[in-house]
């Protein structure tokens, strides 16, 4: 199979501080057909990785076109939007002049915004669908987190979405989405998508019950439904405000009248079940007082072990910029010591104590930089632990690392706190570890992130607090200045 693949990935929050622009791109990963070493950079994305093996498995030729990722940020301007855009269509137009595409497959996330875009991932799948005409199958790898649009469905791709919050099955369903795509350019399979919105937003974790049996219950449905080939739940990402932007469920199934009728049964079940968990599977998120009231308790039972206190608001993960400094004020007005914090996106600290250098001691600015949703920035005298240039963290696929860029890690009153220069959330310890603080041997751990963290530290966490604090996504979708989304939706009404 002669296979197009491309990626155009970002998460967008409405109500992030941070725009997003080309740059953001290149700050990312941004690669161009035209590169020297665009197959290999391309076929390195982690992201890729089920389809690449699949592909190698079958013998397919890639043909690599247009692959950009950027950090969760505000809405691009419509100009770098259509830039990007317009570059992947041409790269597609490009690759057939060459020869027959037999199939396309994109990496997107489906809450992309730009100015006058709502919904970047249907208006680039109808423009591939144009480009490739309705007989080529096209295919999108989707971040559950997707607001899921008429347009997406109506472009006839193939859309399979990862099922577990953290993310960690992208190589499952890249493998599950070639095993789709190949077998539809064989002319073997022809495919029919149903879906159906279903009307909540939530942070909808799936490492523990009830959204871990739900997550068991598609997996099953997917092997015992006749006809059925693949379902996906989408979570929908509530701070993207757009007339789409909801929870659904999406069945693909063989295009059958008996497969259509058993997709359209399922479909429904599957629906009713998820509207039914929202008020179970809504992670627990304590006010920052009482999930501190809470850490505390819990670092007493622990047993050696650290707490993990996460600051689900400041995700950068989420549009967040990461340098909020809530936390870190309550934990000095606590006198809790004993902590690792982690990370605190300031470039400009990160340079302060990289020219002071390890082991010294001077009095720094620390945090609330970006906007109000950062908070007030915290003076302290520190001591430099450690300087990186190159340290990395492991990213939520096997083998993934994610660059932190220049950082520190300082000591103040008890508290360790690392500080980064590119703008990411914690995936891993190594965040910690890479600036030689050893996480294992806190007594509490707190985390910018609000749910992929839990891959790389449930193992090592005596328990986990979800602390709902102030910041870009704030829980409290009642405060947010919705303009778009529809109305009535769970937990708004
Ligand atoms: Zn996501």
């Amino acid at each position: 199979m002669r296979l197009f693949l491309g990626g155009l990935v970002h998460e967008t929050s409405s109500f992030s501080p941070l725009p997003t622009s080309v740059q953001s791109f290149r700050d990312g990963v941004l690669i161009r057909r035209t590169d020297p070493q665009a197959l290999q950079q391309v076929t390195a994305q982690p992201n890729l990785m089920g389809v690449i093996d699949a592909a190698a498995r079958h013998g397919d030729t890639l043909l690599p076109g247009l692959y950009a990722e950027a950090q969760p940020s505000g809405p691009l301007s419509r100009a770098d939007y259509e830039r990007l855009r317009d570059e992947l269509l041409a790269d597609l137009r490009a690759s057939l002049s060459l020869g027959a595409v037999d199939a396309v497959l994109l990496v997107l996330h489906g809450a992309m915004l730009a100015e006058g875009y709502h919904d970047c991932e249907g208006d680039l799948l109808l423009r591939v669908r144009d480009v490739v005409g309705p007989a080529v199958p096209v295919g999108a790898l989707l971040d559950l987190h997707c607001n899921l649009s008429p347009a997406m469905v109506e472009s006839g791709a193939v859309l399979v979405a990862c099922k577990e919050y953290p993310h960690i099955d992208y190589a499952a369903r890249g493998e599950e989405l070639h095993t789709l795509l190949s077998a539809m350019a064989r002319g073997e399979l022809a495919i029919r998508a149903q879906w159906q919105r279903v009307p909540m937003l939530g942070i909808f974790g799936t490492t523990q019950p009830p959204m871990r049996d739900f997550v068991l219950q598609l997996q099953a449905s997917e092997q015992t439904v006749p006809g059925v080939m693949s379902v996906s739940v989408l979570h929908g990402f509530a701070w993207s405000d757009t007339p789409y932007t909801s929870a659904a469920v999406l069945v693909l199934a063989q295009d059958t009248p008996a497969a259509r009728k058993a997709a359209a049964q399922l479909l429904g079940e599957l629906a009713e079940t998820f509207y039914g968990l929202r008020k179970r599977a809504a992670a627990n998120r304590l006010p920052l007082q009482l999930a501190l009231d809470e850490a505390v308790a819990a670092m007493q039972q622990a047993q050696g072990r650290p707490v993990v206190l996460a600051d689900t608001a400041d995700n950068a993960g989420g549009g967040a910029a990461g340098d909020s400094t809530f936390v870190l004020r309550a934990l000095l007005d606590r006198g809790i010591q004993g902590v690792a914090l982690g990370m605190i996106w300031d470039p400009q600290a990160v340079a302060i104590a990289t020219s002071a250098g390890v082991g010294a001691r001077l009095p720094l600015r620390i945090g609330g930089k970006v906007g109000p949703m950062s908070g007030d920035p915290v003076d302290l005298d520190v001591e430099v632990l450690a300087c990186r240039s190159d340290a990395r963290q492991r990213s939520l696929t096997p083998g993934g690392t994610d660059p932190l860029g220049p950082a520190v890690a300082v000591r103040a009153r008890g508290i360790d706190i690392v500080l980064n220069s590119i703008r990411q959330q914690v995936f891993s310890p190594a965040c910690f570890t890479e600036l030689g603080v050893d996480p294992t041997t806190q007594r509490l751990l707190v985390v910018k992130s609000t749910q992929h963290f839990r891959s790389g530290f449930d193992a090592m966490a005596a328990a986990v607090v979800y602390a709902d604090t102030p910041g870009s996504l704030a829980s409290d979708l009642g405060r947010l200045p919705y303009r778009h989304l529809p109305r009535p939706i769970w937990p708004l009404d």
